[in-house]
């Protein structure tokens, strides 16, 4: 009997995800993808021995899904500490406190105490143990404020919230307001709780290569521009084509325009300028004064991103903060950036700028009452979708779209038998 054949729009991890389910199937999967290479916005790219993703970007082990599809282990990936080093500058001192994860090292958090009230840092040990076991529909589900309110329900005094919450979750979210729906914040907040934020060995590109070394390469028609007529039928270039299913794996046009948009400078340092696996969070962050919000050397979490004897620096840009203050070109941003880290690290003066890299269509934007649910839903005899578009901005949702593609693609299948 002939295979079914399946056509994928788009080759970035939901598309490549859903194409490895349907091989698994025994079903003919062709991908076409409109760049010259995979991986959407999980890329990396090799410089001067350094390897660069295109934006600082991490896998979560806490994450359902990605915990099922993922060997994090067959991808060298290594761990930043569980928790964040808070950086704050007062008449010109700089001061480094580290919050570790309460539940995980609690002597250690307990240090945090001379500069966070306690009172705070109970309730971000509460507010995980609330969250870290509930199932993903729970989190993703009840009240759909933002997370600012959410946070302020809780109680978290001012400070805590402006010094870490804000800087780290403005670099999660890509936008600075915290404005992002509050269910969003549980589910990320609870899969931080839950496992680490890891690198793989060879670059966040690794998963999307593996995937596509599983599915084979020759079933990727790269450089290639596709159309979805309707759910049998594909555009290619410009030749019209019939197949058995076809599956859009990218954001419609109206969906991109409202993405958020991030920017990563990346510095090479002779060594690195922190100590421990630590994100540094900007506890000073604020639209319209500064703009980085976290900082990461990622070759101290795998040293594979660095040459030998050098350091791969990382520094988060919201772009809503870079707006603020109207820097719009890659040598502005380096420019005020360059400024703001000389100050916690004087000598980074000697480092080197290897590349600044703007992402425009980062992150779908979901704010307060965005009904972010579990469930992406797929119409009876509609085009079948995935993405992170159709979930929420994450890779967890872009493989949960395409676990869910997937399954509608073989009961279509089943029935056309
Ligand atoms: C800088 C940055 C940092 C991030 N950090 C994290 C993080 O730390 N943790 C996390 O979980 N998530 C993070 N994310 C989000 C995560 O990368 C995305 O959610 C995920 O990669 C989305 O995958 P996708 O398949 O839905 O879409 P995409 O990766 O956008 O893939 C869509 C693909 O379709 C192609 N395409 C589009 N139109 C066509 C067409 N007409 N014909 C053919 N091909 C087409 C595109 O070229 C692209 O390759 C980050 C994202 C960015 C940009």
């Amino acid at each position: 009997m002939t295979k079914q054949t399946v056509h994928i729009i788009g080759a970035g991890i939901s598309g490549l995800r859903c194409a490895e389910i349907l091989c698994e199937n025994d079903i003919d999967v062709h991908l076409i993808e409109q760049t010259d290479s995979i991986g959407g916005r999980m890329k990396t790219t090799e410089k001067s021995g350094f390897l660069l993703d295109h934006g600082f970007h991490v896998m979560q082990t806490g994450y359902r899904y990605s915990r099922n599809a993922i060997d994090f282990d067959s991808l060298g990936s290594r761990s930043f500490s569980p928790g964040a080093t808070i950086v704050t500058s007062v008449n010109g001192i700089v001061k480094f406190t580290t919050l570790s994860d309460p539940l995980r090292k609690p002597l250690a958090s307990l240090s945090a105490l001379k500069s966070q009230k306690w009172s705070d840092l109970v309730k971000i040990a509460k507010l995980q143990f609330s969250l870290k076991y509930l199932p993903t529909e729970k989190l993703l589900s009840g009240g759909d404020n933002t997370t600012e309110y959410f946070l302020d329900r809780i109680g978290f005094s001012k400070s805590f919230k402006n010094e870490f919450i804000r800087p780290l979750f403005s670099g999660i979210f890509l936008e600075s307001g915290l404005q992002t729906s509050e269910r969003m914040f549980k589910f990320v907040f609870a899969s931080m709780a839950r496992g680490n934020m890891v690198l793989p060995r060879e670059g966040i590109q690794a998963y999307p290569n593996l995937l596509a070394n599983k599915i084979g390469r020759q079933r990727i028609t790269l450089s290639t521009t596709a159309e979805a007529i309707n759910s049998k039928t594909v555009k290619i270039d410009d030749s019209l084509m019939s197949t058995d299913q076809v599956v859009v794996a990218h954001a419609p046009k109206e969906e991109m325009k409202t993405m958020r948009k991030v920017w990563t400078v990346y510095y090479c340092a002779p060594r690195s300028p922190i100590k421990g696996n630590y994100l540094i969070v900007n506890g000073d962050y604020e639209i319209g004064k500064n703009v980085v919000a976290h900082l990461a050397v990622p070759s101290d979490v795998q040293p594979s991103y660095s040459p030998p004897d050098q350091a791969l620096v990382a520094v988060t840009v919201v772009g809503d903060a870079a707006d603020a203050l109207g820097l719009k070109s890659k040598e502005s941003v380096k420019e005020q950036v360059g400024k703001e880290v000389k100050n916690w690290f004087p000598e980074s003066r000697k480092w080197d700028v290897l590349d600044v890299i703007e992402t425009r269509f980062a992150l779908p934007a979901r704010g307060e009452r965005s009904g972010i649910s579990n469930m992406p839903k797929i119409k009876e005899n509609t085009i079948i979708s995935c993405g992170d578009h159709m979930t929420h901005g994450s890779m967890e949702g872009a493989i949960m779209s395409a676990d869910h593609a997937a399954s509608e693609v073989m009961r279509r299948l089943t029935l056309d038998k």
